[in-house]
């Protein structure tokens, strides 16, 4: 541990931006405590302030190898738990623009668990850290401000509502979307940050199933992608405890029904004959679930002149990125990875530092969703010249992806955010789109 003089922190929000600050908050303070609204529970179980829990939550590569290094053997654990770890692309079937990506053992293996799982997981191994303790049942009302400065917390303690001040050398606030850092901020007479939003109009439906072993499909996980004139896709995908989730989205309105029957029509639309047959043959447990996600946003906190000492945003509090591409706690892992950066180099500046460099984690991958959404016509937004030239570019690479390994390869490698968009314009990939294309 490294202190030097730094006493106390106070994470606002125990969901997982929330945990994965904490723990790398906790090499740096004598004591680091996570507050959160709700009670916690003592397993997997899911909770009033993480709705989206009951939807399919995918662990991106990118994710699966920060938490193992910031959580050494989480993932063993993970498996030992009961999650399914599919080998890409040969236990998973992809199909993106209307394409299968080929049939490819590209070495890596997906994380599939159920998010309370997850989040419990992580949960755990946080609380077993001895200077963090994480009290729940407890509100913040807002960071407390001393001089503009933040110098702690003001919480209540739902039991009995007893307020309190929780003093802190640093407050991060991850109370995510719709937390309330940009009011809290301008009630002390600072600007609030620009916010930009991608109307997407999202609707989920998820429905959890018990299958028949001797009806499971080849694969783990099968993932069909929106396509134009068709906004909406699913996945359907094997987790802890014999269940199976199947997970339906629907865009710009086009929305899956709640009503179990209608729903299996609405995923006939889109899903290939043996993936229909298997969702049709298994069991439902409990009724489906829906959430609404209207909006992309993102509040650009980088641009801020003006921002408080002694506090930081991270997590969907900065970024709520569009759910289908499944990334959100994956950047969460990238921010905590960048504030212990930011740490080890000083205090000096902290806030416009962590900003900026969680911008530079940010920007690519929400340039790259909003290319993902604009290629579908039934989204609302501009497209630059570059943008239809990208999403030209990424709809020929996808057909190509169908036949050629690489190119399937670097697919699997950017959507899990173990490389950047700009690998698809290497000159290997670039060559294969060229000469892909035209033998085709
Ligand atoms: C439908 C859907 C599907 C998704 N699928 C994926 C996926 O497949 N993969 C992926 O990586 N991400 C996915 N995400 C995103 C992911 O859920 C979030 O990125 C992730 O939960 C990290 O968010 P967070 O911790 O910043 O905020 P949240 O998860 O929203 O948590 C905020 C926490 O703060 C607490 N809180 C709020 N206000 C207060 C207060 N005043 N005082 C104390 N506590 C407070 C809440 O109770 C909650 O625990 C999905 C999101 C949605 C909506």
């Amino acid at each position: 541990m490294t202190t030097t003089g730094r006493e106390q922190a106070v994470v606002l929000g125990g969901s997982m931006a929330g945990l994965l600050a904490a723990r790398a908050l906790a090499d740096f303070y004598e004591r680091v405590i996570v507050v959160e609204r709700d009670e916690l529970p003592a397993g997997p179980v899911h909770r009033k302030g993480v709705p989206q829990s009951r939807h399919y939550h995918t662990v991106l590569l990118r994710a699966g190898q920060v938490l193992d290094s910031l959580f050494p053997g989480l993932v063993d654990e993970f498996v030992e738990a009961g999650a399914s770890m599919p080998n890409l692309l040969l236990e998973a079937r992809f199909r993106l623009g209307g394409y299968q990506l080929a049939t490819v053992d590209t070495g890596s293996l997906a994380i599939q668990l159920s998010r309370p799982l997850l989040e419990s997981m992580v949960r755990a191994r946080v609380a077993a850290l001895t200077n963090v303790k994480i009290v729940d049942n407890c509100e913040t009302t807002g960071p407390h401000f001393t001089d503009g400065r933040v110098t702690g917390a003001n919480v209540v303690y739902r039991a009995g509502g007893r307020p309190d001040l929780l003093e802190a050398d640093l407050v991060v606030d991850a109370t995510g979307r719709s937390g309330r850092a940009v009011a809290w901020l301008t009630e002390q007479g600072y600007p609030a940050p620009a916010e930009d939003r991608i109307k997407v109009g999202i609707a989920y439906v998820t429905q959890l199933l018990r299958l028949d072993p001797n009806l499971r499909p080849a694969q783990d996980m099968i993932l069909v992608g929106p396509v134009p004139g068709r906004p909406n896709g699913f996945v359907y995908a094997a987790q802890e405890g014999g269940r199976w989730i199947l997970t339906v989205v629907g865009m710009a309105g086009d929305h899956p029904p709640a009503d179990p029957e209608a729903l299996l029509e609405f995923v006939a639309r889109s899903a290939p004959p043996d993936v229909l047959d298997t969702i049709k043959a298994a069991e439902p447990i409990g009724d489906p679930k829906v959430h609404k996600f209207p909006a992309s946003l993102r509040r650009r906190y980088e641009h801020l002149r003006r921002f408080p000492e002694g506090l930081i945003v991270t997590g969907d509090a900065i970024c709520s990125f569009n759910p289908i591409y499944g990334q959100g706690m994956t950047v969460a892992c990238l921010e905590a990875e960048a504030l212990h950066r930011c740490l080890a180099t000083g205090d000096t500046d902290l806030a416009h530092r962590f900003f900026a460099e969680a911008a530079t984690i940010v920007d690519p991958v929400w340039q790259f969703n909003a290319g993902g959404d604009l290629a579908l016509p039934e989204i609302e937004g501009d497209r630059p010249l570059r943008t239809r030239l990208t999403n030209r570019y990424v709809a020929r690479l996808q057909r190509i992806a169908q036949h050629d390994p690489v190119v399937a390869n670097a697919f699997i490698r950017v959507i899990g955010l173990l490389e950047p968009p700009t690998a698809l314009t290497r000159p290997g990939i670039l060559a294969r789109a060229l000469l892909g294309g035209r033998s085709r």
